[in-house]
């Protein structure tokens, strides 16, 4: 029962400065989309947050991911799983069948695994195209150069391509990196726009965030 009212508290607080940076932004609050990063938490640390009605969880592995939410979807009724791990080809498989989003398509080699995938199980996975837009070596991610061609190869797949993702590079403001994204989505005709964690989620949200990637602040800091 505390883990559920301690739970109860940090949605409501999350759900709060979503509505607050959504209305200063003039959007409607239900144009931003909450999704809970259960990485590295037990069936256990998120039954907690099911219970009281939340349905959208991210995972960045496969495996984690396959090992965790068959059982939690068998107990829940309308869950959503995303992916927002950089994803192997020799993945796509089990990625199209436990997800339903990808945040993470940044190649075209991963657009030609996803499209075989989709097609040898007849489901339709939208994928978000991820964008290493602080062009960081170490990270995943395709090049700004590189997004309209791999929106089009993705299209041309018959992917269906939500939108685009980013990951800022830590330690600056992240804010010119949301507009640009935002500015990027644009340019492509993509309404949708996977950007914003814990810690900047309320600038991500004013620069125009469809969905938020929210972990420590909903389940406390990862050990
Ligand atoms: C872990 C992770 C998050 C959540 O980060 P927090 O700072 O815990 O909110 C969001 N997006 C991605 C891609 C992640 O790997």
């Amino acid at each position: 029962m505390m883990q559920m009212t301690e739970c109860n508290e940090r949605l409501t607080a999350v759900q709060e400065k979503i509505a607050k940076a959504a209305k200063l932004a003039q959007r409607k609050a239900d144009d931003v989309r909450l999704i809970a990063i259960s990485k590295t938490r037990s069936a256990d640390e998120i039954r907690p947050l099911l219970d009281i009605g939340h349905r959208l969880f991210g995972e960045n592995r496969v495996q984690e991911a396959g090992a965790k939410w068959p059982d939690l979807r068998d107990a829940y009724d309308g869950v959503e799983v995303h992916l927002v791990g950089q994803l192997q080809s020799n993945k796509a498989e089990d990625a199209v069948q436990l997800f339903d989003a990808i945040h993470s398509l940044d190649r075209a080699s991963l657009v030609k695994a996803l499209a075989k995938a989709m097609e040898k199980h007849d489901r339709q996975v939208p994928c978000f195209i991820q964008v290493n837009i602080g062009e960081e070596p170490q990270k995943g991610g395709c090049a700004i150069g590189d997004v309209s061609g791999l929106v089009e190869s993705a299209r041309s797949a018959d992917i269906e391509v939500a939108g685009l993702m980013c990951v800022p590079p830590s330690a600056v403001h992240p804010a010119p990196y949301f507009a640009l994204l935002s500015k990027l989505a644009k340019d492509n005709g993509l309404s949708g726009l996977s950007m914003g964690m814990s810690g900047d989620f309320e600038s991500a949200i004013k620069l125009g965030a469809t969905y938020v990637r929210v972990g420590t602040a909903l389940f406390g800091a990862r050990s």
